[in-house]
């Protein structure tokens, strides 16, 4: 039997998933790790609905469900948030949750950078690990699934490479010894970084739960 039209456009509807995030870097890897995954992404630049959340919170974890659970209520759609940044060992773990505004203006990936080896002239331990913690929330904004990625590498002395985003011309991933990740392609960064170790923990769980509601 053919599928009623409004049944239907539910279904197709239902595989809508929101990226809740403005950060484009972080949009063009999602994008690449979802391809084939069979779901139709939006962002929040196309709805405007959903306003700019404080990032209150003191863990990646946290900021990561705060955002999803905002931006799924104000669509009203699947949503995941991916909270992410560096931590760096001789200074204490910073940035860490204020990696996107180290320097004082959000984003201003330039700008943090330099500040970043600034502090750490003349620093012999350059140990640094990125980290992602990724949130799923229902349309009702509960959090459903939540998942971890880690990469662990040292920060180098300048910036190489123009791929990437954020601090990427900065870390050498312990993996790939000899390049930054701005001088890795965007699958070999996919397959080390933290966001798409976060993702492939995320994807079972991502597929289980739109099934649900198809
Ligand atoms: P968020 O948007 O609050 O999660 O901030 C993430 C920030 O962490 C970015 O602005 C970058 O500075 C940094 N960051 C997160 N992931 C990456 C990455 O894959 N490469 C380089 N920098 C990253």
């Amino acid at each position: 039997a053919r599928a009623h039209p409004v049944e239907s456009a539910r279904r197709l509807s239902a595989r809508r998933l929101l990226v809740a995030t403005r950060n484009e870097g972080k949009l063009r890897e999602l994008r690449t790790l979802l391809e084939g995954a069979g779901l139709q992404l939006e962002t929040l630049a196309s709805h405007p609905e959903s306003a700019d959340v404080h990032e209150s919170g003191t863990t990646f974890d946290e900021n990561a469900r705060i955002k999803a659970t905002a931006a799924a209520r104000a669509t009203q759609l699947w949503t995941i948030a991916d909270d992410s940044g560096l931590e760096v060992e001789v200074l204490g773990r910073e940035p860490g949750v204020r990696s996107a505004r180290y320097a004082g203006v959000h984003g201003d990936d330039a700008a943090n950078t330099a500040k970043l080896l600034r502090e750490l002239d003349g620093k012999t331990d350059r140990r640094a690990r990125f980290v992602c913690a990724m949130a799923l929330a229902n349309p009702d904004g509960e959090i459903v699934a939540t998942a971890h990625g880690v990469c662990e590498g040292t920060i180098t002395p300048a910036p190489r490479g123009q791929g990437g985003f954020g601090y990427d011309p900065v870390f050498v991933p312990l993996v790939f010894p000899n390049q930054t990740m701005a001088e890795l392609d965007r699958h070999d960064k996919n397959a080390v970084s933290h966001r798409g170790q976060a993702l492939r923990a995320f994807l079972p769980l991502l597929r289980a739960h739109l099934a649900e509601i198809r």
